[in-house]
Protein backbone atom coordinates (compact mmCIF):
# COMPACT_ATOMS: atom_id res chain seq x y z
CA UNK A 1 0.00 0.00 0.00
CA UNK A 2 1.14 3.76 -0.45
CA UNK A 3 2.02 5.49 2.92
CA UNK A 4 0.49 8.26 4.34
CA UNK A 5 1.78 10.92 4.44
CA UNK A 6 3.05 11.07 8.17
CA UNK A 7 4.37 7.36 7.95
CA UNK A 8 6.05 8.26 4.93
CA UNK A 9 7.62 11.78 6.81
CA UNK A 10 9.36 9.42 9.53
CA UNK A 11 10.42 6.55 6.96
CA UNK A 12 12.33 9.48 5.07
CA UNK A 13 13.92 10.85 8.15
CA UNK A 14 14.60 7.16 9.55
CA UNK A 15 16.72 6.70 6.37
CA UNK A 16 19.10 9.45 7.17
CA UNK A 17 18.87 10.28 11.08
CA UNK A 18 21.83 7.75 12.94
CA UNK A 19 22.03 7.14 16.90
CA UNK A 20 23.83 10.01 18.22
CA UNK A 21 22.84 12.69 15.78
CA UNK A 22 21.54 16.08 15.99
CA UNK A 23 17.30 15.90 14.76
CA UNK A 24 15.18 19.07 14.91
CA UNK A 25 11.29 18.92 15.46
CA UNK A 26 10.45 22.45 14.46
CA UNK A 27 6.41 22.26 15.15
CA UNK A 28 6.52 19.94 18.35
CA UNK A 29 2.67 20.15 18.80
CA UNK A 30 1.64 17.17 20.52
CA UNK A 31 5.27 15.89 20.84
CA UNK A 32 4.59 12.25 18.27
CA UNK A 33 7.44 13.43 16.15
CA UNK A 34 9.37 14.43 18.79
CA UNK A 35 9.07 11.61 20.56
CA UNK A 36 9.90 9.71 17.03
CA UNK A 37 13.38 11.84 16.16
CA UNK A 38 14.38 11.00 20.01
CA UNK A 39 13.96 7.42 19.72
CA UNK A 40 15.72 7.49 16.13
CA UNK A 41 18.66 9.45 17.42
CA UNK A 42 19.72 7.35 20.57
CA UNK A 43 20.64 8.11 23.96
CA UNK A 44 24.00 9.66 22.14
CA UNK A 45 22.41 12.00 20.34
CA UNK A 46 20.17 15.08 20.60
CA UNK A 47 16.64 16.60 19.21
CA UNK A 48 15.95 20.54 19.45
CA UNK A 49 11.83 20.77 19.65
CA UNK A 50 10.11 23.72 19.32
CA UNK A 51 6.52 25.30 19.73
CA UNK A 52 5.01 28.88 20.15
CA UNK A 53 2.61 27.23 22.73
CA UNK A 54 3.53 26.36 26.18
CA UNK A 55 0.04 23.67 25.97
CA UNK A 56 2.25 21.89 23.45
CA UNK A 57 5.98 22.23 25.11
CA UNK A 58 3.94 20.63 28.38
CA UNK A 59 2.71 18.06 26.06
CA UNK A 60 6.07 16.93 24.52
CA UNK A 61 7.50 17.03 28.01
CA UNK A 62 4.81 14.42 29.12
CA UNK A 63 5.12 12.52 26.32
CA UNK A 64 8.59 12.32 26.47
CA UNK A 65 8.61 11.43 30.28
CA UNK A 66 6.43 8.36 29.58
CA UNK A 67 8.85 6.95 27.24
CA UNK A 68 11.85 7.53 29.22
CA UNK A 69 13.48 9.90 26.81
CA UNK A 70 15.88 12.41 27.69
CA UNK A 71 17.69 13.33 24.86
CA UNK A 72 15.39 16.47 23.72
CA UNK A 73 15.57 20.04 24.23
CA UNK A 74 12.31 21.76 24.32
CA UNK A 75 12.00 25.28 23.52
CA UNK A 76 9.19 27.44 23.77
CA UNK A 77 10.22 30.19 20.41
CA UNK A 78 9.56 30.55 17.12
CA UNK A 79 11.39 28.05 15.02
CA UNK A 80 12.56 31.46 13.00
CA UNK A 81 14.69 32.08 16.39
CA UNK A 82 16.30 28.50 15.73
CA UNK A 83 19.97 30.15 15.46
CA UNK A 84 19.75 31.09 19.08
CA UNK A 85 19.70 27.76 20.22
CA UNK A 86 21.92 26.12 17.70
CA UNK A 87 25.75 25.14 19.38
CA UNK A 88 28.77 26.17 17.35
CA UNK A 89 29.80 22.10 17.01
CA UNK A 90 25.94 21.95 16.10
CA UNK A 91 26.35 24.18 13.07
CA UNK A 92 25.89 22.46 9.80
CA UNK A 93 25.39 19.00 11.51
CA UNK A 94 21.84 18.63 11.38
CA UNK A 95 20.60 15.30 10.31
CA UNK A 96 17.20 15.52 9.99
CA UNK A 97 14.16 17.99 10.76
CA UNK A 98 10.74 18.10 10.69
CA UNK A 99 7.84 20.29 10.32
CA UNK A 100 4.11 19.57 10.29
CA UNK A 101 2.73 22.53 9.18
CA UNK A 102 -1.05 24.78 10.45
CA UNK A 103 -2.33 24.54 14.18
CA UNK A 104 -2.07 21.97 16.90
CA UNK A 105 -5.13 19.69 16.38
CA UNK A 106 -7.98 20.27 19.43
CA UNK A 107 -6.47 23.65 20.35
CA UNK A 108 -6.59 26.99 19.19
CA UNK A 109 -7.24 27.07 15.50
CA UNK A 110 -5.90 30.54 15.23
CA UNK A 111 -2.25 29.87 16.06
CA UNK A 112 -0.90 28.87 12.81
CA UNK A 113 2.42 28.29 11.32
CA UNK A 114 2.82 31.41 8.87
CA UNK A 115 4.84 31.57 5.53
CA UNK A 116 7.37 34.20 6.54
CA UNK A 117 8.84 32.56 9.62
CA UNK A 118 8.17 29.02 8.08
CA UNK A 119 10.82 30.00 4.76
CA UNK A 120 12.89 31.72 7.18
CA UNK A 121 13.11 28.46 9.56
CA UNK A 122 13.58 26.16 6.31
CA UNK A 123 16.21 28.56 5.06
CA UNK A 124 18.18 28.17 8.37
CA UNK A 125 17.88 24.58 8.56
CA UNK A 126 18.58 23.85 4.87
CA UNK A 127 22.02 26.04 5.75
CA UNK A 128 22.85 23.66 8.84
CA UNK A 129 22.23 20.34 7.14
CA UNK A 130 25.16 17.93 6.73
CA UNK A 131 25.11 15.96 3.45
CA UNK A 132 22.58 13.57 2.83
CA UNK A 133 20.41 15.64 5.69
CA UNK A 134 16.98 16.12 4.73
CA UNK A 135 14.17 18.48 6.00
CA UNK A 136 10.74 17.07 5.82
CA UNK A 137 7.70 19.34 5.79
CA UNK A 138 4.08 17.86 6.25
CA UNK A 139 2.05 20.55 4.25
CA UNK A 140 -1.42 21.19 5.69
CA UNK A 141 -3.22 24.10 3.73
CA UNK A 142 -7.12 23.37 3.91
CA UNK A 143 -7.24 25.79 7.10
CA UNK A 144 -7.69 30.17 6.68
CA UNK A 145 -3.95 31.35 5.66
CA UNK A 146 -2.71 27.60 4.90
CA UNK A 147 -3.47 28.34 1.43
CA UNK A 148 -1.17 31.62 1.62
CA UNK A 149 1.73 29.41 3.51
CA UNK A 150 1.31 26.80 0.71
CA UNK A 151 1.90 28.99 -2.03
CA UNK A 152 4.79 30.87 -0.74
CA UNK A 153 6.59 27.79 0.53
CA UNK A 154 6.30 26.12 -2.94
CA UNK A 155 7.38 28.85 -4.56
CA UNK A 156 10.76 29.32 -2.16
CA UNK A 157 11.54 25.37 -2.74
CA UNK A 158 10.75 25.57 -6.61
CA UNK A 159 13.67 27.96 -6.12
CA UNK A 160 16.22 26.25 -4.13
CA UNK A 161 19.54 25.68 -5.77
CA UNK A 162 19.55 21.83 -7.52
CA UNK A 163 23.19 21.88 -7.63
CA UNK A 164 23.00 22.18 -3.51
CA UNK A 165 19.26 20.66 -2.70
CA UNK A 166 16.78 18.01 -4.04
CA UNK A 167 13.47 18.50 -3.28
CA UNK A 168 10.60 16.06 -3.26
CA UNK A 169 6.93 16.75 -3.34
CA UNK A 170 4.70 13.86 -2.08
CA UNK A 171 0.88 13.86 -1.81
CA UNK A 172 -2.46 11.78 -2.88
CA UNK A 173 -4.26 13.79 -5.73
CA UNK A 174 -7.25 12.03 -5.53
CA UNK A 175 -8.14 12.90 -2.20
CA UNK A 176 -11.08 14.94 -0.83
CA UNK A 177 -10.96 17.85 1.80
CA UNK A 178 -6.97 19.35 0.64
CA UNK A 179 -4.93 16.61 2.52
CA UNK A 180 -1.63 17.44 3.31
CA UNK A 181 1.47 16.32 1.14
CA UNK A 182 5.37 16.11 1.92
CA UNK A 183 8.19 18.46 0.57
CA UNK A 184 11.37 17.40 1.23
CA UNK A 185 14.44 18.81 1.32
CA UNK A 186 17.70 17.04 0.70
CA UNK A 187 21.35 18.39 0.90
CA UNK A 188 23.74 17.15 -1.95
N1 LIG B 1 4.02 17.75 15.17
C1 LIG B 1 2.90 17.98 16.05
C2 LIG B 1 2.42 16.67 16.66
O1 LIG B 1 3.01 15.62 16.39
O2 LIG B 1 1.45 16.71 17.40
C3 LIG B 1 1.79 18.78 15.41
C4 LIG B 1 2.18 20.21 15.10
S1 LIG B 1 0.83 21.30 14.76
C5 LIG B 1 0.26 20.77 13.19
C6 LIG B 1 1.64 22.84 14.40
C7 LIG B 1 2.31 23.47 15.60
O3 LIG B 1 3.12 24.55 15.15
C8 LIG B 1 1.36 24.05 16.65
O4 LIG B 1 1.55 23.40 17.87
C9 LIG B 1 1.76 25.54 16.72
O5 LIG B 1 1.71 26.06 18.04
C10 LIG B 1 3.18 25.49 16.20
N2 LIG B 1 3.72 26.76 15.69
C11 LIG B 1 3.08 27.78 15.07
N3 LIG B 1 3.96 28.75 14.73
C12 LIG B 1 5.19 28.33 15.15
C13 LIG B 1 6.51 28.88 15.10
N4 LIG B 1 6.75 30.05 14.53
N5 LIG B 1 7.51 28.16 15.64
C14 LIG B 1 7.29 26.95 16.22
N6 LIG B 1 6.07 26.38 16.30
C15 LIG B 1 5.04 27.06 15.76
Amino acid sequence: MLKPVIPFAHELLEQVIKPGDLAVDATCGNGNDTLFLSQVTGQTGKVLAFDVQEQAIEETKNKLAQHNQTNVELHLDGHENIDNYLQKEQQGQVAGAIFNLGYLPKSDKTIITKAATTIEAVSILAANLKPGGRIVLVVYHGHPGGAEEKDALYDHLTALDQAHYRVLQYGFINQINQPPFILAIEKK
